[in-house]
């Protein structure tokens, strides 16, 4: 697997202090208990406009919607903080979420990072959430895809930039070239399709024909006040 061990064991025991210096509360009401609390779960509507296409992918399914601020928030602690717990904690949101979408036989495939962004995050929070997902939908989760270039961070990036930014950073590993299968790519949050688009069409090129990708809203993670694209 990707994970840097001393990384992941820092991390144990750093979570393990933390929980007990800091017990688990709600992002949202700071309720103790969790990270989201089951009422605030309850309070997010899975997205109504939830399934478009692209060049690259059959169907990208958004699960909710960005407007709602408290889908952004759990976006952005997932990237930058407790990937791990708080997904966990969305489990029966995400459930409720994946009711409406139609997957099977497929393969779950979580957007990689580049080793070097591994190593200073420590998690792949696509990663995780494929495997939570992976878990609903009873799919397995497999690391079809590797990073082979370091792109500059997304969100960092001008709209008009992020394509040419992703422009073959993803290969696929050669042992997945001769199976025949649906893919569907895991990203936490999409805003111009560049990065899902790129993986795709890196599957496309090794022959791949079905391939949808899931992500949990469609918005641009650094400008709160921009409509998604
Ligand atoms: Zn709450």
């Amino acid at each position: 697997m990707y994970y840097n061990e001393k990384s992941i064991f820092s991390r144990m025991i750093f979570s393990t202090i933390a929980d007990w210096l800091f017990p688990k509360e709600c992002i949202a009401c700071q309720h103790e208990g969790s990270f989201l609390c089951k009422k605030c779960a309850s309070e997010i509507n899975p997205s109504s406009r939830n399934t478009y296409k692209t060049p690259y992918l059959d169907r990208v399914h958004v699960l909710f919607s960005w407007e709602d601020k408290l889908v952004q928030k759990i976006i952005k602690k997932i990237k930058f903080y407790y990937a791990k717990g708080l997904i966990e904690d969305m489990d029966s949101l995400l459930k409720k979420a994946l009711e409406k979408v139609e997957i099977s036989n497929a393969i779950l495939v979580p957007v990689p990072l580049h080793s070097r962004r591994l190593k200073s995050r420590g998690f792949n929070q696509s990663e995780l959430l494929a495997q939570k997902i992976g878990q609903i939908l009873d799919l397995q989760v497999q690391d079809v895809l590797i990073r082979i270039r370091n792109t500059a961070p997304q969100a960092k990036l001008k709209a008009a930039d992020r394509t040419q930014n992703m422009q073959n950073a993803f290969c696929v590993k050669e042992k997945f070239i001769k199976v025949n299968q649906k893919f569907v790519i895991i990203d936490d949050v999409t805003s111009t399709n560049s990065t899902i688009n790129e993986c795709a069409k890196c599957l496309r090129k090794a022959g791949f024909e079905k391939i949808e990708a899931i992500c949990l809203a469609k918005g641009d993670i650094h400008n709160r006040q921009k409509k998604p694209a």
